[in-house]
């Protein structure tokens, strides 16, 4: 098979057709145009959160619609994607580790392009790029992950359409975030509803679906290179998340995970519309934001919670979003949470730290006082609700006392879940300016108690469903080293998540995948929950 060594164009490429469907290809030009056969496969790693997972099946989608084909691993790829996160120093690290292997695979094949993007590749450190990736041929920052297909040079007259965000390319944006410049996500709405009317957006399951809601963030946390990496909020038009939720409930997705760096802050830089007129009020953040007659986050959850079937039933099962600003939880939303039967009865709400000093030092927004209220408000609302966290460990100038803090924190919340990390310095932050004074040793002292804490709630909260009745919408088949005892009673298990977030296991095979099924829960351990079918009700 001849492949194509791919080009990389540093200048985007100009759409030919200026977008929509494209020329057709005169018969006298048939000959030059390049055959499937011809074309790389592709193989993109994905690290970090959900965000990065979602633009990936973008990405995906993109060059299959441009006629490449998907490999199992980047030893049988042309063309290598890594879509990078750089929230912390280890995720970085693990890119800059397969670097060796990576150049050993172009030697062997020479034709193999590597392609990095995703947060690592940010508008200020293209310079040091090199020096750290020096196997990537072409670096694209979050913003520009539609060119990714012209920019390799497979927009071509095989693959009409595939500009459609780019139509006569449109130059990216800059905006000065702090003292940095970031480029803004203008044109990520635009394409996104482009691959949504294309139908190339490659989704990894059939009933478990990721929808972007908001690009970058207007937050200051002084920690995180978000902002930089992916520059201020761009929320998508309301109509075009609502078409993509309606198509994908007539798709028979079961499970929607609304995305955004910050979610709750959605809609506040869309245009006045006369049909959100009684959504009045505003937000300060550095400046003030005029939000009246906008739609906001609740509107759009309502909204969505609104697809209905037939039979009255919500048109998609379970609606989850990540992530939440404790600053932008307005009573609005906790109301269309509690409200919207559609909406799960879990929230993921990073608190960081349970100390003010540190908090503001982050750069956060909130005091414990006031994130102790909402979770007050929270769980009065929606009575049983789960939540789960993020905190970093060892900030900037944490001392002992402020680290106990956090540790009174979690036993006065009853985390579900945290997600615990070690304070790393991500070069380009605020943070950085700041001493990164707890030592090593130290830090790994916190998150260790931080971790068996927790992990003694997470049981105490797990035993107490024990008995209870639950539905799991099944999403894989337990691999036998994920789960002792399956190997052991040579059963085949299944295990999938509930409305809470709860990792379930039961005995089934491949055919309960895609279904919510009814589970009686008989064993709790501190990270899952074990149980046996009741029934199944409702298929993939
Ligand atoms: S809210 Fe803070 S931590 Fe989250 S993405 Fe924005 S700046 Fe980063």
């Amino acid at each position: 098979m001849t492949v194509r060594a791919l080009p990389v164009l540093e200048l985007p490429a100009r759409s030919a057709t200026g977008g929509g469907e494209g020329p057709r290809v005169a018969a006298e030009l048939e000959e030059y145009v390049v055959g499937p056969e011809s074309l790389p496969r592709f193989f993109i790693w994905t690290l970090g959160c959900q965000m990065n997972h979602s633009d990936s099946e973008e990405m995906a989608g993109a060059l299959l619609a441009a006629g490449c084909a998907e490999s199992g691993s980047p030893e049988d790829a042309d063309l290598v994607v890594i879509n990078s996160c750089a929230i912390r120093e280890a995720a970085e690290q693990k890119v800059i580790g397969r670097m060796g292997q990576l150049a050993e695979l172009k030697q062997a094949r020479p034709g193999t392009r590597v392609v990095l993007t995703g947060c690592a590749v940010r508008e200020d450190n293209r310079h040091v790029l090199r020096r750290r990736y020096p196997s990537v041929d072409l670096f694209l920052r979050p913003d520009e992950e539609p060119e990714l297909v012209a920019r390799l040079g497979l927009a071509t007259l095989t693959a009409p359409g595939l500009m459609a965000g780019m139509a006569g390319h449109v130059p990216p944006t800059i905006a000065r975030v702090g003292r940095s410049i970031a480029a803004t996500a203008d044109r990520l709405p635009g394409t996104r509803a482009a691959a949504v009317a294309a139908g190339s957006i490659r989704r990894g399951s059939r009933w478990d679906a990721w929808v972007p809601v908001i690009y970058g963030c207007d937050k200051t946390c002084t920690y995180c290179i978000v902002p930089f990496s992916r520059g201020p909020e761009r929320s998508r038009p309301f109509d075009d998340v609502l078409a993509e939720c309606r198509k994908l409930a007539r798709a028979g997705v079961l499970n929607l995970t609304l995305l955004g760096q910050n979610v709750n802050s959605y809609g506040h830089d869309l245009p006045p519309e006369q049909r959100f007129a009684d959504l009045a009020g505003g937000r300060t953040l550095g400046r003030r934001i005029d939000t009246t007659g906008r739609p906001d986050f609740a509107a759009l959850l309502r909204a969505i919670d609104a697809l209905r079937l037939e039979d009255g039933r919500p048109a998609i099962a379970r609606l989850r979003f990540v992530t939440s600003h404790p600053w932008d939880l307005t009573d609005r939303l906790i109301d269309a949470i509690a409200e919207c039967p559609s909406v799960c009865e879990h929230l993921h709400l990073p608190v960081q730290s349970g100390d003010d000093g540190v908090l503001h030092r982050m750069g956060r927004q909130y005091s414990v006082e006031a994130y102790l209220r909402l979770v007050q408000r929270l769980r009065s609302a929606v009575p049983g609700i789960a939540l789960s966290s993020d905190v970093i460990v060892g900030f900037s100038g944490e001392t002992d006392r402020q680290f106990e803090a956090t540790l009174e924190l979690l036993r006065t919340v009853r985390y579900d879940q945290v997600f615990a990390a070690a304070y790393s310095v991500r070069p380009g932050t605020p943070a950085a300016r700041l001493p990164d004074d707890v030592s090593p040793g130290e830090k790994r002292r916190r998150l260790n108690a931080l971790l068996e804490l927790q992990e003694g709630i997470g049981w105490e909260l797990n035993r107490a469903w024990v008995g209870r009745r639950t539905e799991v919408l099944v999403d894989r088949v337990d691999q036998p080293s994920a789960h002792g005892e399956a190997t052991a009673r040579g059963a085949v298990r299944v295990a999938g998540r509930n409305r809470q977030n709860k990792l379930v296991h039961l005995d089934g095979g491949p055919e309960l995948l895609g279904r919510l099924v009814d589970v009686v829960i008989e064993r709790a351990g501190p990270y899952s929950l074990q149980g046996s079918q009741v029934e199944a009700t409702i298929p993939a």
